[in-house]
């Protein structure tokens, strides 16, 4: 794209030890703990105008942090604890009880997350680029990356960095500078993509009243049958937000398009949209407490569950995630379920579920976080390296801000030794990871409650929501 515009001609904006690009869950927390020493000089890029990704994008609750079932366990920590406690210290955030889904979830104002990202950044150091879009690779003729292009208002730049993180979700970064990756929808259907909507004026007594989340699955079956409404499934959630009187909603399904297509996007947004509105008229039509409700607002775009998965020196599999796998390279934990939303053979919607072991939680290594014989590079969030359904068991938010820290970490420590991604100290990697509160080994300790959990080592007034509402 950018070869047409003689790329030796675009001035060079920035030079940087650590460059990470795309600034979701996992691209915050890499940029933060490649500062954590304050030795090297971080660049994060980030094409929209704010931090977050689908964390302030899409959503309003982490989950991952705890495993699902009556044997709870905490099994993330660090970074991720410290963006929760920085929330939590602004009063936004409360816990969502472990419904039939991922575990505990910890709820939050994703307004409020913006500016917790913004303050954890700032904080630390990190050059943070808004509005500016990665757009090519640049390469060595051995094929080393040695920097990259941006789009921005003002023109096409090129950065330069000894070390590169690609958080950009879509692997993009690898995409432009030719590392093989896995297309979702290339060997299995890909799962699907979500418009959310947030609706105000919600009455949450009446509808808990008049039975909740019963009365919701019950409501949606009834209005598919008669066909009152064009619902595109009969599940979905509703959730209370932090603003009383507040909903927000998973529910909107939009399958058969590829979001790494421009075109093809554009149709997923108009077809979000469109259901959203269906939505909002089947919850003031059919659900008690929601007769004066409407959408307030939609997600600022599609959320898209997966797209590329970069080839690693391992690639994590369903066995490893249901075997609760041990690896000596271990980098994070993950008891989150195998959650793939996906269109049935049959047309039909289907949400297929795959539980580890009650109270376990498998390893993550870190060889999954480098792409293949790459000494420069690392990939972190939901462009790891990782099979289908393993992916869709490690991909929520407590695991991708794991990731982040850990390729953040690896990226400084590899300059420090001065030496490839593969070839660094994983033992001293593991040492500091432990250093900044991560959890490497399954806790012996079941979490009593999600709250009492944090309550040792953190600031916090976190409270568990007694209230059981549907889960995402
Ligand atoms: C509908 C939906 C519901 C989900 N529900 C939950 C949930 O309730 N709880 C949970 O924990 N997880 C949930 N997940 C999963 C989780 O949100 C994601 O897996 C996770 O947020 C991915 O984080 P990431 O940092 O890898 O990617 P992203 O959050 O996608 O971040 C990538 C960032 O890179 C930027 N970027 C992309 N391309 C470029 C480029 N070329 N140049 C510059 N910047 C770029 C993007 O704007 C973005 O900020 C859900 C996902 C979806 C889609």
């Amino acid at each position: 794209m950018v070869d047409c515009l003689r790329k030796e001609r675009i001035p060079v904006l920035r030079e940087t030890d650590v460059l990470v690009l795309g600034a979701g869950s996992a691209g915050c927390a890499a940029a933060l703990a490649a500062r954590e020493n304050g030795r090297r000089s971080v660049t994060l890029v980030e094409r929209y105008g704010f931090p977050g990704g689908v964390s302030t994008q899409v959503l309003d609750t982490f989950y991952g942090f705890f495993t699902p079932g009556n044997q709870p366990r905490k099994v993330v920590g660090g970074i991720p604890d410290r963006v929760v406690d920085a929330l939590d210290r602004q009063g936004g955030i409360f816990l969502r009880p472990n419904t039939y889904g991922a575990g505990t979830g910890v709820n939050y104002n994703p307004e409020l997350l913006k500016l917790t990202w913004d303050r954890l950044l700032a904080g630390a150091g990190v050059h943070l680029l808004l509005h500016a879009t990665l757009v090519d690779a640049e390469t060595a003729p051995d094929g080393r990356l040695e920097g990259v292009v941006i789009w921005t208002k003002r023109g096409f730049f090129r950065i330069r960095a000894q070390r590169f993180i690609d958080t950009t979700g879509d692997a993009d970064l690898c995409h432009f500078a030719g590392i093989p990756y896995e297309k979702a929808g290339d060997l299995e259907p890909a799962q699907t993509l979500t418009t959310t909507f947030r609706m105000s004026n919600v009455d949450l007594e009446a509808f808990e009243a008049a039975g909740g989340k019963k009365i919701l699955m019950a409501r949606m079956e009834e209005a598919l049958e008669k066909g009152t409404h064009p619902l595109p499934r009969k599940a979905g959630s509703a959730h209370k937000m932090n603003a009383r009187g507040c909903v927000s909603t998973v529910a909107v399904r939009v399958a058969d398009l590829d979001p790494l297509d421009f075109e093809e996007l554009t149709l997923a947004e108009q077809e979000g949209r469109r259901q959203s509105f269906v939505y909002e008229a089947f919850f003031r039509d059919c659900v008690p407490g929601y007769e004066e409700a409407s959408i307030i607002g939609l997600s600022h775009q599609i959320g898209i569950r997966e797209t590329r998965r970069v080839y690693g020196d391992y690639r994590l599999t369903k066995e490893d995630c249901l075997s609760a796998a041990r690896f000596p390279d271990k980098v994070l934990l993950c008891g989150a379920p195998i959650e793939d939303h996906r269109k049935a053979r049959d047309g039909t919607d289907e949400t297929v579920w795959g539980y580890i072991g009650d109270g376990d939680a498998y390893d993550v290594p870190y060889r999954t976080l480098v792409p293949e014989g790459r000494d420069e590079v690392w990939v972190a969030g939901r462009c790891f390296s990782a099979a289908h359904d393993a992916h869709a068991s490690c991909r929520s938010m407590g695991q991708t801000m794991s990731m982040g820290q850990a390729v953040g970490l690896a990226a400084a420590l590899s300059l420090e030794e001065d030496s490839g991604a593969g070839a660094i100290t994983v033992a001293r990697l593991q040492d500091q990871l432990r250093a900044l509160g991560a959890v490497l080994e399954v806790p012996n300790r079941v979490a009593r409650t999600a709250a009492a959990a944090w309550k040792d080592n953190l600031h916090t007034n976190l409270k568990d929501e007694p209230q059981t509402l549907p889960s995402q």
